[in-house]
Order: C-alpha cells, then structure tokens, then sequence
C-alpha cells in the first residue's frame, strides 16, 4: 500500500509518527528513495517530539490546521487521560465539550513549547481540519451515542483523522497475507485461524504449489494436506475446511470464489471476517476486517463500546464512508501490530497518541517505546514472502521462507 511517509517534522503527528518510525524508520526511510519526499520519516529518529514543535507553524497545512486544532482538540480527548503533557489539555475539555474546546486550542499552544510532548499534541491537533469538511459530507445519519460523553460529530472527525495519520504512517498498508488469486487469498485467510500471517505465508507456497485450483485441493487425500498445513496449527480442522470450500467451489460455483458476502459465508471456514477480506481485497468491495487487533484499537480509542464483532463493524462502519472500510481495517491492523501492541502499547512513539484516549496504556518513555516497535517499524522483515512493491519501496523488507523461518 505505497510507501512509508516520513516526516520532516513539519507536521505534528510526524514527530511522534517519526519517532515511532524511530530506528527502523530511519532504515526504511533512508531506504525508500522514493518515499524521500515525506520527509517525515527522515526526521524520525531525531528527538522527535521537539523538532515537530518547532516547525508547527509549518506551510501548506498551517490554515486548515488551525481551525481544527481550535475545536477539535477537547472534543476529541475529553475522555483520555493521558499523562502529563497530553493529559492536561485532554482532560480539561473533557468536562464541558464547546466552550472547553476554544480554552483547551488556546492553552494548548502555550504549553508546548515547554512540553516535549506538547509539540506532538499541536501538530496533531491541526491535522484535524481537513477532518470536518469529511465529517460535514458523510456524517452518518442514525448514531448510536458513543462512550465517554463525546458527540457523535466530535467522535466521526476523532476517527477520521486518526484514520487519515495512520495513512500517512503506513501509505503501504496491505493484507499480509500472500496470494495471487482470490481463490489463494480464502484458503490463506481460513489457514490464518489461530496463527500469524507469517507463519501461513510460510506454509501456502508448498499448499499451493501441489494443489492449485479448488478441484486439486477438492481432490487431495486429507492426510497429505494435514502434513503441509501441519506448522499452522489445528491442521486438521483447516485441512477439512480447506478441502470443504474446495469442494464447494468446485461443485456450486465452477471453481470460482464467488464475489458475494452471502455466498461466501456458506463456505466451510468462511465467517463474516474471512469473507470481508476477500471482498475487498480481491474483488475491491468495501468492507472491514473485525479481527483480534481491530478490536482492541477501536476500544482503546473509544470508536465503539461494542464487543461483538457484528456490533463492532456496523459501529464503526457508520463512522466512515463505505469507500473507506477496506484500508482502515489494513490502517489499523497495521498499527495494532506495528505500535499498538495488546500487551505494551508503545505509547511514546505512537504518531496518533494525541487522538487516543488511551495513551498512557503502554511504555510512554519514546526510547524505551521505540524498542516495542514491531516489523518494518522496528527495522524487521514483515509478514510476506512477496509484499507489495510500495511496501519494499518504503523500506519494508521480505519475510523469510519457511526453511529460515
Ligand atoms: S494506546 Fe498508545 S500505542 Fe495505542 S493508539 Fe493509543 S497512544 Fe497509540
């Protein structure tokens, strides 16, 4: 999904989107020539939070910015608790939503000159502009109170920015899973139960290599697919639905998947999840990807009080455009594995902590964060085998094959 954007530092989120690109940033920045432009990255491994400060008063942005950063800021943070330089500006807003909100804008920029974090707070806090106009076109019409005592408005343009700085921060953002037809693409998804992407990666080039189409793999002795699938764990039960849908589009769709939701989630294996993937990753319909890390991230940023993953997608699906679905699920699942850990957040070099309510979760020293970052972020090979051309552009290396592995 394109190529990693680092930041000179002019932007607010750059300082901490730099930081987080940190060390490995700075490795996939220097690397991706093409990515030069951004800048951001560049200015990364630097102390992050302070070059952004300076450089707020930034060019083309500076306008849009400014509106947004006046209103938005105590809108947006009101529940969060954030620690010392965020938490003052967070909470404050947080007890009255309209007139805190101008306080909150003004006071903001005093304190971040002091605050090495302030700077992240400010720069972040502008970007918000641009997110109105998107609010003001797609505002959902039937909302569900969300949690914290923030408006709906206030939540839609939250959301929708943090979706536009986690573009910014992963312009590559991909499924990580290998595959060359959609067919490759459902078997690695049902395989992906339970596992890493990687670990599937690892294990589909034999898979597909001995059983190509859905009639090989229809026709394959079970124990032999076992073997294969064996390092994915609960082999068997993927074997018996890998062989099931295999059948299935064989039988009922002439050795096509089929490019309907109602069709494919009567396919051994498939649910609602797996089914989205495939809709919008090889048949370029919208839909969002509910897994383990989507989850998490929507929670801690209060985009939805939900727990089920049905209640989840429709949650969040009313606070974007339908247009929008498949690359926040990849924007956020990247981050979920990138920065925003289950365990340890790496909260200090996290580019949209001033969006989150939940900053402070996790390590909020920026060194110390910088060591949690994971994958291209942390300087490490990703996922795939084969990835996108942008994600190599940006730095991004390729995982080992399995014999590495
Ligand atoms: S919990 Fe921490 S790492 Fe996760 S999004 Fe919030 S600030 Fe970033």
């Amino acid at each position: 999904m394109g190529e990693q954007a680092p930041d000179g530092g002019r932007k607010p989120a750059k300082a901490a989107r730099t930081a987080a690109a940190g060390k490995g940033p700075a490795e996939e920045t220097a690397a991706p020539g093409k990515t030069a432009a951004p800048g951001k990255t560049a200015a990364a491994g630097t102390a992050p939070a302070k070059a952004p400060a300076k450089k707020k008063p930034a060019a083309g942005k500076a306008p849009v910015e400014k509106t947004a950063s006046t209103e938005k800021t105590p809108a947006e943070k009101p529940a969060a608790k954030k620690p010392a330089a965020n938490a003052a500006s967070a909470e404050k807003p947080a007890a009255e939503k309209a007139p805190v909100k101008k306080t909150a804008a003004k006071k903001t920029p005093a304190k971040k000159p002091t605050v090495k974090k302030a700077p992240a707070k400010k720069s972040a806090v502008k970007k918000a502009a641009p997110a109105r106009k998107a609010v003001a076109e797609a505002a959902p019409a039937a909302a569900v109170a969300p949690p914290g005592g923030e408006s709906h408005a206030a939540l839609v343009r939250r959301a929708r920015r943090i979706d536009r700085e986690l573009a910014e921060v992963y312009p590559y953002a991909h499924p990580e899973l290998d595959f060359e037809n959609p067919f490759q693409l459902v078997v690695a998804t049902v395989l992906s139960a339970q596992t890493t992407d990687l670990r599937v990666n690892q294990t589909t080039p034999a898979l597909f290599a001995k059983y190509p189409t859905p009639e090989d793999l229809a026709a394959a002795v079970p124990e032999e697919v076992e073997e294969i699938l064996r390092p994915t764990g609960f082999f068997r039960a993927k074997t018996k639905s890998v062989i099931g849908l295999s059948k299935a589009l064989a039988e009922e769709f002439g050795g096509e998947v089929p490019g309907r939701l109602e069709d494919l989630v009567k396919l051994p294996g498939v649910g609602r999840k797996t089914a989205f993937v495939v809709l919008g990753n090889a048949f370029g319909r919208p839909g969002i990807t509910v897994d383990t890390h989507f989850q998490r991230l929507v929670r801690r940023w209060q985009w939805t009080a939900e727990t089920e993953p049905d209640k989840i997608e429709a949650a969040v699906g009313a606070l974007f455009p339908k247009s929008d679905w498949t690359m926040l699920s990849h924007h956020v699942i990247f981050h979920g594995r990138r920065i925003c850990h289950a365990r340890k957040p790496a909260c200090g070099a996290c580019p949209i902590a001033p969006l989150c309510p939940a900053y402070g979760e996790g390590e909020t020293d920026p060194e110390k964060a910088k060591k949690l970052l994971k994958y291209e972020k942390g300087g490490f090979p990703g996922q795939r085998l084969n990835p996108p051309q942008s994600y190599l552009d940006a730095g991004g290396r390729p995982a080992p094959p399995a014999a590495a592995g």
